[in-house]
């Protein structure tokens, strides 16, 4: 088989089961590997390290696939690895409390590259490294296989893609035609899905369960401030958790006009609901030049850093919109702020939090700790693959 080899010393991650070999750590590729081809990986003294994918064009040169030597990287191992992904988190919803959740989710669940969510009977997949690319057909057919879709659409159509290499591409793979809109229940709410379009593959899951932390500790009455709100899903709880008024802020009209649609969907009235088609950045701007407050204020960026270069451009804007929502804050009033930055750690989030606090003249405690949802692992070996990460800071009750 072909091979790689690595540089002496640089074996140490793969034996913590890293999955990610740098084109760096390589000293030599044997046999001239075609595109996602499986190689073996050696260290610099011939000791056999396990079984991965060859990227040639990315940085992240290869994706292990396994350490065990006898297993064969073939139609078997990738059946297996997806039945025991579906089957961790059949395990894990011990109620029926969502008909939309993520299967897969790549290097966590052992499968480099690989993305599978589930809304009802459609599977939305991405094939995101050289190494999950190769394997379409097998895995396709696999999931075909199982009986349990009616349709599988792929959306491959994200930059990640061309660092490997690759085109974006997006479109029905198997199976029907998808509804333009597919709906969806999560938690008791209904919501509207564009799996063609929409963000990711048409929703985030990732923050189900925060959303019932923010419903849970969202006090009654309250006048709620909702950036970035993409299809409205913060908004719809606080509505559902008794808010007196929400404004809800995102750039896209496509988006918003879905927000409207899953309003009436779970039969809210716009009437509590201040809907701005804006950018958040100088909305707040402008919200704080009208002294204008609010109880409760949701901060759920896109991501702002792709790439480790990115994370100072992306820290001063965290530190943007969080210091103006700290002052838009009524005394004793909650913000709810994300980062999906997956490049920036979780203390300097914190740290950006704090500096916010501080420049904007507001006390504040954090109340929780927030992550992304359990279909999301995060394996210990692959401390990568947290991403999101959530703050909920209660401002003093008196404005120092
Ligand atoms: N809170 C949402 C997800 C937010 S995703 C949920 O739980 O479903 C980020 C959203 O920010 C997207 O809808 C995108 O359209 C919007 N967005 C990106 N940049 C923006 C900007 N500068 N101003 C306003 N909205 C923006």
């Amino acid at each position: 088989m072909k091979s790689i080899h690595l540089k002496p010393g640089r074996q140490k991650p793969v034996f913590r089961n890293h999955p990610w070999i740098f084109s760096s750590a390589i000293s030599e590729v044997r046999g001239d590997p075609e595109v996602g081809e499986t190689v073996e990986v050696f260290a610099s003294d011939s000791t056999w390290l396990g079984f991965g994918a060859f990227s040639p064009h990315s940085q992240i040169r290869t994706r292990i696939w396994s350490r065990d030597p006898d297993e064969n990287i073939d139609e078997n191992f990738f059946t297996n690895r997806i039945a025991s992904a579906i089957q961790f988190r059949k395990d894990l919803f011990k109620v029926n409390d969502t008909t939309a959740h993520r299967e897969v989710f790549a290097e966590s669940d052992g499968l480099p590259g690989l993305m599978i969510d589930r809304y009802n009977e459609v599977r939305v997949v991405q094939f995101l490294s050289a190494g999950a690319e190769r394997w379409k057909e097998t895995i396709l057919d696999f999931l075909i296989g199982r009986g349990d879709c009616k349709t599988i659409y792929e959306r491959s159509d994200v930059d990640i893609r061309e660092l490997e290499g690759l085109p974006k591409v997006s479109g029905l793979l198997w199976g029907e035609e998808p509804e333009d809109l597919i709906c969806i229940e999560e938690s008791g709410i209904r919501y509207y899905i564009d799996i063609r379009q929409g963000h990711k593959t048409g929703f985030y899951m990732d923050q189900r369960e925060n959303r019932l932390i923010f419903s849970e500790l969202l006090p009654e009455g309250s006048t709620v401030l909702d950036c970035f709100s993409y299809t409205g899903a913060f908004t719809i709880h606080a509505l559902q958790a008794g808010a007196q008024k929400v404004m809800a802020i995102d750039s896209s009209s496509s988006v918003l006009s879905i927000f409207e649609k899953n309003l009436s969907l779970n039969t809210l009235s716009k009437e509590r609901v201040d809907l701005i088609q804006g950018d958040v950045f100088s909305e707040l701007r402008s919200l704080r030049d009208q002294a204008r407050t609010f109880n409760v204020i949701v901060l759920d960026p896109p991501k702002f850093a792709s790439t480790p270069s990115q994370i100072h451009r992306a820290s001063r804007a965290y530190k943007d919109i969080n210091l103006l929502a700290f002052k838009l804050l009524k005394p004793g009033g909650l913000l709810f702020t994300f980062s999906c930055s997956g490049g920036l750690s979780a203390e300097l989030f914190q740290k950006i939090v704090a500096d916010a606090s501080l420049d904007a003249g507001r006390k504040a405690s954090i109340i929780r700790w927030m992550g992304q949802a359990f279909d999301h692992p995060v394996l210990l070996s692959f401390p990568e693959g947290r991403y999101l990460k959530g703050l909920v800071c209660k401002v003093e009750d008196q404005s120092s």
